[in-house]
């Protein structure tokens, strides 16, 4: 295991596992022997590899996604107007106008009394099968608002797998 290491006018060596990267530092007394060191390092391996693997994990939370573009925008228009027809006449439902618009928390929203439609901005990011299945989603709640039964049974019979692509799309 790699390690910095600083000597002091020192009694104990001390370990230090700095964010964020998770590098290594140590402080010895001026005279301890290298190997000595080394041991101690080693004997508290398990916790320094925890601590780094938790340091990775809030990086990774913490790095911020890039904005998406007007021509990632533009794209996921194109891909809407492509896909929804064929919902449409498969399903016999069909949104008064549809919207694509910047949703943190949700992939799509109907209004059942407008038949407005909208689309979640970040969908531009996943794949035509996640896609289609909010398409579906939507255009079923303009026949049901909640997600009963009924709701289910439209996706069933339109999409049979639809619990999986949900999986999926959380896990993206
Ligand atoms: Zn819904």
């Amino acid at each position: 295991m790699e390690y910095k290491l600083t000597r002091k006018r020192i009694k104990r060596i001390n370990l230090y596992v700095k964010a964020p990267d998770g590098r290594v530092e140590v402080t010895a007394p001026l005279f301890t022997p290298k190997l000595v060191i080394d041991a101690f390092v080693l004997s508290k391996a398990d916790w320094i590899r925890k601590k780094q693997a938790q340091m990775a994990l809030s990086a990774a939370s913490e790095r911020p996604e890039e904005p998406i573009s007007e021509a990632e925008r533009a794209e996921l228009k194109e891909r809407i107007a492509r896909l929804l027809p064929a919902w449409t006449e498969r399903t016999g439902l069909k949104p008064s106008s549809w919207h694509v618009r910047s949703m943190r928390t949700r992939w799509g929203s109907c209004n059942t009394r407008t038949g407005r439609v909208n689309f979640a901005l970040q969908l531009a990011r996943k794949d035509d099968e996640c896609l289609n299945y909010i398409i579906l989603h939507e255009l079923a709640h303009l026949r049901v608002p909640n997600h009963g039964p009924e709701f289910k049974a439209i996706l069933d019979a339109h999409m049979s797998d639809w619990r999986r692509i949900r999986r999926k799309l959380k896990a993206q």
